[in-house]
């Protein structure tokens, strides 16, 4: 194999809940640990994917035109200014197929989304990594580390994992300063699910930045995670020089039409995001009753800082049946990153950490 697989390790996602009924001999599993919807997807999507059965012996339509038609309506975009995924994993893919290679470098936070990172090695491009500041992209730091051989800036909004974001003056006095030659990609996986005010608007900037990438996906909010959907917008020209790189049939019939259905069905999402903010609120107020540091955030997760071994918490969590993530497998030790699930989920969590609370004591 090439010389930058060596050494590079698979994806790990979070254990599956069969694994810890194996693992555990439990029966009763809450999944918390891969930022998944817990309310699941709108009916609509699955009434879609239902009336597309008879269609499976036959290729998707590889430009996804009946998505791409109702994508670029939403958002108010021309259709050839999208790029379709499998999953958003597939677009970051791409980009990077598309413009590194030895010699070149790119630049990100750290701890971030790790494909951007991942797919920088395949592709023997310089990987430069700038610590987040308070759980914050340190953006002055991240300019200071572009220089002539830069292609890619990435800028997770909000970062996973610490949920935290960029506003929009932060974000445009940014573009303002990154070389014309430098791509700017902004990951907003969790764009439904931000409330703050000051969040950047970022498809109409795609006006004034040529540079500008954004990214969203079905994963999330949407949830259709099993799906494989999500998208790059950008501008026509930027989009066309990157296709050649794009799989002929990279989303398949059944996702397209969930896709369609789901995203015209915005109560849904309303509902959903309602429901997380009102949980991730109730977490907030339990970390500060019992005194522990977290990360503000604007997506469907939080990152809780115990200060001490988040591997430990992370097994405690595990051994009663909940899966989260360690902050050991995401760049930050000392906690755990938590999915804000649905109430009885998010009672199940807060009563068990409450009681590791008091035996450590
Ligand atoms: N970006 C971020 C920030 C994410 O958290 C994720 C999912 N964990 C992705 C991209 C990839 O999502 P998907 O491939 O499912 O669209």
């Amino acid at each position: 194999v090439k010389e930058s697989l060596q050494g590079l390790s698979p994806y790990q996602p979070g254990k599956s809940i069969e694994e810890v009924k194996r693992e555990y001999g439990l029966s009763d599993i809450i999944k918390l640990a891969s930022n998944e919807n817990p309310y699941g997807s709108s009916p609509a999507a699955k009434a879609a994917i239902a009336a597309e059965l008879d269609r499976l012996a036959v290729y998707p339509d590889g430009y996804a035109r009946a998505l791409r038609e109702k994508v670029a309506n939403h958002l108010g975009v021309k259709e050839t200014q999208l790029l379709f995924g499998n999953g958003s994993d597939e677009v970051v893919q791409i980009f990077c197929r598309a413009f590194l290679e030895p010699g070149t470098n790119t630049v990100m936070a750290a701890p971030t989304f790790p494909q951007y990172r991942h797919n920088a090695i395949i592709e023997r491009a310089e990987v430069r990594e700038v610590p987040l500041v308070d759980g914050r992209h340190d953006l002055e730091a991240m300019l200071a580390a572009i220089d002539e051989n830069t292609r890619i800036v990435w800028v997770c909004n909000p970062n996973n994992p610490t949920g935290t974001y960029v506003n929009e003056a932060e974000l445009r006095a940014f573009l303002d300063r990154v070389p014309p030659h430098v791509l700017v990609v902004v990951d907003e996986a969790y764009y439904e699910y931000v409330t703050a005010p000051d969040y950047p608007q970022t498809v109409p900037l795609l006006n004034e930045y040529e540079q500008l990438v954004v990214m969203r996906t079905f994963s999330k909010a949407y949830g259709l995670a099993a799906l494989r959907v999500g998208y790059g917008v950008a501008s026509e020209a930027l989009i066309r020089a990157v296709e050649p790189a794009r799989e002929p049939f990279n989303t398949s019939t059944i996702a397209q039409a969930a896709a369609v259905a789901a995203l015209d069905d915005q109560a849904f999402i309303r509902a959903c995001v309602e429901r997380n903010r009102a949980e991730l609120e109730r977490y907030y107020r339990f970390c500060e009753e019992h005194g522990l540091k977290y990360y503000p955030s604007q997506t469907n997760f939080l990152f809780i800082d115990f200060e001490s071994d988040g591997d430990e918490v992370f097994r405690y969590l595990l051994e009663r049946g909940v899966i989260v993530r360690s902050g050991k497998a995401l760049g930050l030790p000392t906690g755990v990153r938590v999915t804000v699930g649905a109430k009885e989920q998010n009672d199940r969590v807060l009563e068990l950490i409450a009681q590791l609370l008091r035996e450590k004591q």
